[in-house]
């Protein structure tokens, strides 16, 4: 079996497997994806959405929050973790959505790199999300899923998301990341993963590389 061949097959079981629902960040509008996505950093996706219905009730647009408070916004915030930090930077993307982008999230890779907190992981959050399906996201939870099941050889996330790019098709891509990632999350645990119950663990390199056994 080709690589190629071993990320479809990967891709179909946790398709089938998977609900339509995928995002867990709630959100109505690229700007709201924006900003949670740079507050999801270092914290859980349940955390940011506790906290996002008050601070987009209080600053509604990228204009509002580019001319926040900085004391109120890290208050709004504080549970996420780091909260002077990305009280910072979640008023410097907008004020840089008000200065560059005309208050629209551009939906581009270079020009989103360009706003204070967005790395090539949040872009390609919101270029999958709202642009087009070739955008592969590359977090800690699919870094370590596609290194067990030995679908990519390096451990740098651009290199991860590069490999991936040839092994997936492009109009899979974006869910691809996104199954992967639930997968890390509730099956193939950092530490203990839960390989007698994987519905991948016939195709999964690390089960030959440690020897643990799925029988019995
Ligand atoms: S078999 Fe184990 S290590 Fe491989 S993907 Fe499944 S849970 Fe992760």
């Amino acid at each position: 079996m080709t690589l190629k061949e071993k990320g479809e097959k990967i891709f179909h079981l946790l398709d089938t497997h998977s609900s339509d629902k995928i995002e867990f960040l709630e959100f109505r509008s690229p700007f709201e994806l924006l900003i949670s996505v740079i507050l999801s950093a270092q914290t859980t996706d349940i955390s940011v959405n506790r906290v996002t219905p008050l601070l987009f009730e209080t600053y509604p647009t990228a204009l509002d929050l580019s001319l926040g408070n900085l004391e109120l916004v890290e208050k709004i915030i504080h549970s996420t973790g780091f909260y002077k930090n990305k009280a910072r930077n979640i008023i410097g993307a907008s004020k840089s959505l008000v200065e560059n982008f005309n208050s629209i999230v551009p939906f581009d890779m270079d020009s989103l790199l360009t706003i204070p907190g967005i790395g090539r992981k949040s872009a390609n959050v919101i270029i999958g999300r709202f642009s087009h399906p070739g955008a592969i996201i590359v977090d800690t939870h699919f870094m370590r899923v596609v290194h067990r099941l030995g679908l990519v050889s390096k451990k740098d996330p651009y290199t991860i998301e590069m490999e991936i790019k040839e092994l997936i098709e492009e109009k899979k891509q974006y869910r691809f990341s996104m199954i992967v990632n639930l997968h890390g999350r509730r099956v193939c645990f950092s530490r203990t993963p839960s390989c007698k119950t994987c519905i991948l663990s016939h195709l999964c390199d690390y089960l030959m590389v440690t020897g643990i056994s799925t029988n019995g």
